[in-house]
């Protein structure tokens, strides 16, 4: 009887110390190893995702702890503005999950945009404006005058989720054409949680829309951190400087990636210095008359994959995130540079079509 009831004293001392468990001890972030660009740091962003205020299941601030907690830079919070289904418990209030989550982003260094999600029939469409000032001014009957509301402040406009309901639901028609030709929208999600849309990456490449991902998030992201194979849809954007305006420069220029799955997509014009900043070719250790060896680095958080394009080096490599691989070449005792052609194809700089690169073995 006294061992059990030591037993439950010292059970119960545990579960007081849990219980009152100092907050820090779970507030750690688990950085995203993407590397910068020459001139430009990356900045991780989802621009998309929803509380209470609209038919979300979180309250605000939670957005900014999830988002810290798993190494992004940047959100915005991006309500409805036409539907609340909890407006009967929470009031329709649109600016109130900004200034909500405000304190939070300010403490933990997060950049908070100011955003909501213009939501009329499919079409035209669900459409984003972030970097908003006032978000009431789009609460109006007609769709597109929402959207040049949402132009007259300044804000980035992208079409959201545009194959959602459908490739025929989400083809393009002439609002979608007068909005372009007004410069109202300047994006577009390729991808938007767990979905991808080749003609929304067709229509940016073409048109030279800015590519954008988000989670659209309505439940709770329990995710600790982001991996290769568990992260959120994201955008990476390479600024000039880390801050709101720097951040609203870099999506009109368009430098952006997407992270969605296994997978990055953008232009070629970034996905070409992004691949050559994420891999580290180290000169051969060994050379024998057959093979030379040598170790490629792949210091980001994506995995890697690398089919043969030309006549020199194995015919796949996979290269793990984050992981060194031990490669042997047959390019018998060469001591000069070689030139290792490959496409990496889950870099898709077009609908199906991957990343062509050289990996430069550097010579003795
Ligand atoms: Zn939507
Ligand atoms: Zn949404």
């Amino acid at each position: 009887m006294k061992r059990n009831a030591l037993a439950s004293l010292v059970v119960l001392l545990l579960l007081v110390l849990v219980a009152f468990r100092p907050a820090s001890g779970a507030d750690v972030r688990h950085e995203i190893q993407f590397p910068n660009l020459p001139g430009y740091q990356t900045v991780k962003c989802d621009l998309h995702e929803h509380t209470v205020f609209s038919d979300g299941n979180v309250w605000p601030p939670v957005r900014v702890a999830e988002a810290w907690r798993q190494g992004l830079d940047a959100i915005a919070i991006t309500d409805h503005v036409e539907y609340q289904p909890h407006k009967d418990d929470v009031p329709t209030r649109h600016s109130r999950p900004y200034e909500l989550a405000m304190d939070a982003a300010k403490a933990s260094g997060l950049l908070l945009v100011k955003g909501a999600e213009i939501t009329r029939e499919t079409p035209p469409g669900h459409f984003n404006a972030v970097f908003l000032k006032e978000i009431t001014a789009l609460d109006t009957k007609e769709f597109l005058d929402a959207i040049q509301r949402a132009n007259d402040q300044g804000a980035f406009v992208f079409w959201n989720h545009q194959g959602w309901q459908g490739e025929e639901k989400g083809r393009w028609l002439d609002v979608h054409t007068s909005m372009f030709d007004n410069k109202w929208f300047q994006g577009m999600e390729v991808s938007n949680g767990d979905e991808y849309y080749p003609n929304a990456h067709k229509w940016c490449l073409e048109k030279n829309l800015t590519m954008l991902g988000g989670s659209d998030i309505h439940d709770p992201d329990l995710r600790q951190k982001s991996t290769s194979q568990d992260h959120r849809t994201m955008t990476l954007v390479f600024v000039k400087e880390k801050t709101l305006p720097g951040l609203k420069e870099a999506l009109l220029a368009g430098r952006t990636v997407v992270w969605w799955k296994d997978q990055l997509i953008g232009r070629k014009e970034w996905l070409e210095p992004f691949f050559q900043q994420c891999i580290q070719v180290r000169p051969p250790h060994l050379r024998l008359d057959k093979a030379t060896w040598v170790q490629i680095r792949n210091v980001c958080d994506a995995d890697i994959r690398l089919e043969r394009a030309g006549d020199m080096g194995p015919a796949k490599l996979d290269l793990p995130a984050g992981t060194t691989s031990l490669v042997e070449i047959a390019a018998g005792k060469a001591s000069g540079p070689l030139e290792l052609k490959y496409t990496a194809k889950n870099f898709l700089i077009a609908p199906g079509a991957g990343l062509p690169v050289v990996l430069r073995v550097p010579g003795r």
